[in-house]
């Protein structure tokens, strides 16, 4: 009940919102009241210096200053509110003091002058009409809460009462019109009251929801950065405002590597800390700049290109300090925009590719785009963007690299090798293509269609009897993420009514890691169906020894680069027979790839490896009658 009648005294609390919601809708009022005002004093004036000056029958001059000062103060505190009101909507806001001191001043200033015309009109025995018009101006037009209107118009009312039955008594008629009115214009200001009251809550609850859904769809739930939408809006903006020196411009695309082993070692929930704790510092040290968080562990910034080296620096020492001893490094793209017409997304594109130029480069951590990575980035962009073209046309051509029986000397399979003969970018060679085809997970694409072009070739030469050397298939890591592989084999080979013996899987040793169970039970499970697994370019990475603890293979392919320089390089054949000679400790054979002379043919012989690859026996080349015998 109390609650009620405070809510109906208007002596509740009210939000920030809510109270300025009343400040602009009095300034709004106010504006129009005092014009009005200002116009009808102006007029008021005009008219009583006509009647004194003018007219046949002046007043006494004593009327005349009555009016006159009444009028030139009225118009002079409707003048104060008008410039008020106009410098409150252009933004100049005085202090809520200054602003209630004229807001009240005026209205005072109305009442009482309201009073005393009506005062001097009921002398005269005509209506009070003056009164109760600046009344219903002030009350109905301005917000008052409710108490405030109940005591300023009762106390007026009351005045103006008393000073009337003063100078002669009252009539009852005159009492109840005064009752009357007082009630109707109570009434009307307490209604309205309530009635903008309630407006104001619904605006405050819609601004809310609006401010909520803005947020949500600018932000990014990882970090809290701005997401890649409002980005490329702000960026947009801020390329086409003409202050913008976009000759000093940069976008900058930063990619923390390895950041997957701290996910890794930590946990996601940590990972995600770690970078929205990075994501924050990224906005202190870039303070002025556009940042935004583009995915993963990868954050782009439009920043004016000033201290960059030192800013990056302090965000790679970041990286350092909450690593928890994990090797993370930062890397950085950067790409200049032209002019303003320049897409945000297309030079995130090209900062991000001048990033990715730079990855497992240990020496290099920053590198901006140019002409040469121009040709490069579309050449990368097309084969994104053609790979079930190419397919579908065949345009990606399977040549084939024998190798031989390191004793005999006799062809013993062939390694099926992709190409892509483009017609745009000419022939591709895997290096331009297939890194590319991972980053971007559309490797198992080509490597079905590998698959199922080897077996077209081979069922081929079945059904014209002649003899079948087992293909061996390059598999990538991520094509046991995307495909069951064991089965796609599998199915595909019955399809064509071939034998197991007739493809190995090769598997490259960077691709396997300690842990990954998905990968290690598919690969068990190859060997087990009875398919021989190949270790692809082992001595090329990282993991070393370590994974052929975890992993079994048939034949371990070991990588070219211990032929380099053979013949001067001591410490290599050293380590060639100490490779062989560990794989034979566990069980498998050796194959050494890129055999290019009859030394090296020999001293391989030697030291016990079964198998060569190589141009000394072959080169890839398509299939033709005397590749396949
Ligand atoms: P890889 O599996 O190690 O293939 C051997 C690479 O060494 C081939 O390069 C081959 O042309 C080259 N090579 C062979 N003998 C010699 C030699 O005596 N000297 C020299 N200097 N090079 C030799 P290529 O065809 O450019 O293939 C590069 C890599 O691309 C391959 O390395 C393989 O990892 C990948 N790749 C090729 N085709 C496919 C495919 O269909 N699927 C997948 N996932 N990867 C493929
Ligand atoms: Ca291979
Ligand atoms: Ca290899």
């Amino acid at each position: 009940m109390l609650n009620k009648i405070k809510k109906f005294l208007g002596l509740e609390k009210y939000s920030p919102y809510v109270k300025a919601y009343f400040e602009r809708s009095n300034v709004r009022s106010s504006i129009y009241l005092s014009s009005v005002i200002i116009s009808l004093e102006v007029f008021m004036i005009l008219s009583v210096i006509r009647l004194q000056f003018f007219s046949p029958n002046p007043r006494t001059m004593l009327w005349f200053y009555q009016h006159m000062s009444c009028y030139i103060v009225l118009l002079l505190s409707g003048v104060s509110m008008l410039v008020y009101a106009i410098l409150y909507t252009r933004g100049k806001k005085t202090s809520p003091f200054i602003e209630k001191l004229i807001t009240t001043s005026f209205s005072l200033i109305s009442i009482v002058f309201g009073m005393y015309i009506s005062y001097l009109d009921y002398l005269k025995g005509e209506q009070f009409i003056t009164l109760f018009t600046m009344m219903l101006f002030i009350f109905c037009f301005l917000l008052w809460r409710p108490i405030y209107s109940i005591f300023l118009l009762s106390v007026s009312f009351i005045s103006f009462y008393i000073l009337c039955d003063k100078a002669s008594t009252a009539t009852y008629a005159t009492q109840v019109n005064l009752t009357i009115i007082l009630i109707a214009i109570l009434m009307a200001a307490i209604n309205s009251f309530h009635q903008k009251i309630k407006e104001a809550r619904k605006d405050e609850k819609l601004e809310r929801a609006n401010e909520v859904l803005f947020r949500v769809s600018i932000s990014d739930e990882v970090t809290g950065m701005s997401n890649m939408n409002y980005f490329r809006a702000q960026t947009l903006e801020k390329l086409h405002d003409k202050k913008t020196d976009i000759t000093k411009m940069l976008f900058l695309f930063l990619d923390i590597e390895h950041f997957k082993n701290y996910n890794e070692k930590c946990g996601f929930m940590a990972g995600n800390i770690f970078l929205r704790e990075f994501g924050n510092r990224i906005e202190e040290i870039f303070a002025d700049s556009i940042t935004a968080h583009f995915s993963n562990d990868n954050f782009v910034i439009f920043t004016k290109d000033e201290n960059i080296q030192e800013n990056l620096e302090l965000l790679s020492n970041e990286i350092k300090k909450k690593g928890h001893g994990i090797a993370m490094e930062l890397k950085t793209g950067a790409f200049r925009p032209e002019n303003s017409d320049c897409l945000p997304v297309v030079a995130c594109d090209h900062a991000r590719y001048a990033c990715y130029s730079i990855k497992k480069q240990f020496d290099k951590n920053y590198c901006e785009y140019s002409e040469d990575m121009n040709f490069d980035f579309h050449r990368k962009q097309h084969i994104i963007n053609n790979i079930d073209n190419a397919i579908e046309n065949n345009y990606i051509k399977i040549y084939y690299q024998p190798f031989v029986n390191a004793k005999t000397g006799e062809v013993s399979g062939y390694e099926a090798l992709a190409r892509w003969d483009d017609p745009e970018f000419g022939f591709l060679m895997p290096s331009l293509f297939i890194n590319t085809l991972e980053e971007y997970h559309q490797i198992h694409k080509l490597d079905m269609y590998v698959l199922n072009n080897v077996c077209i070739d081979l069922s081929i030469q079945k059904k014209l009897n002649k003899p079948i050397l087992p293909v061996s298939l390059n598999f990538s890591r991520l094509d046991f993420e995307v495909l069951d592989l064991v089965n796609e084999v599998e199915s595909t080979l019955n399809y064509y009514n071939l034998d197991k013996k007739c493809i190995h899987v090769e598997i490259t040793e960077s691709a396997l890691s300690e842990n990954d169970e998905k990968l290690q039970s598919a690969l068990k499970k190859f060997r087990s169906s009875g398919y021989e697994l190949w270790l692809d370019d082992f001595g090329s990475g990282y993991s070393g020894l370590n994974v052929l603890k975890e992993y079994e293979f048939d034949v371990m392919k070991i990588d070219m680069k211990f032929l380099q320089n053979f013949g001067k390089n001591e410490k290599a054949k050293s380590i060639l027979k100490n490779i062989v000679t560990l794989a034979k400790d566990i069980g498998m054979k050796t194959l050494t790839e890129g055999v290019e002379t009859e030394e090296a043919r020999e001293f391989l012989r030697d030291i016990g490896c079964e198998k060569l690859q190589g141009y000394l026996f072959g080169k890839p080349m398509p299939k033709n009658d005397q590749l396949f015998g």
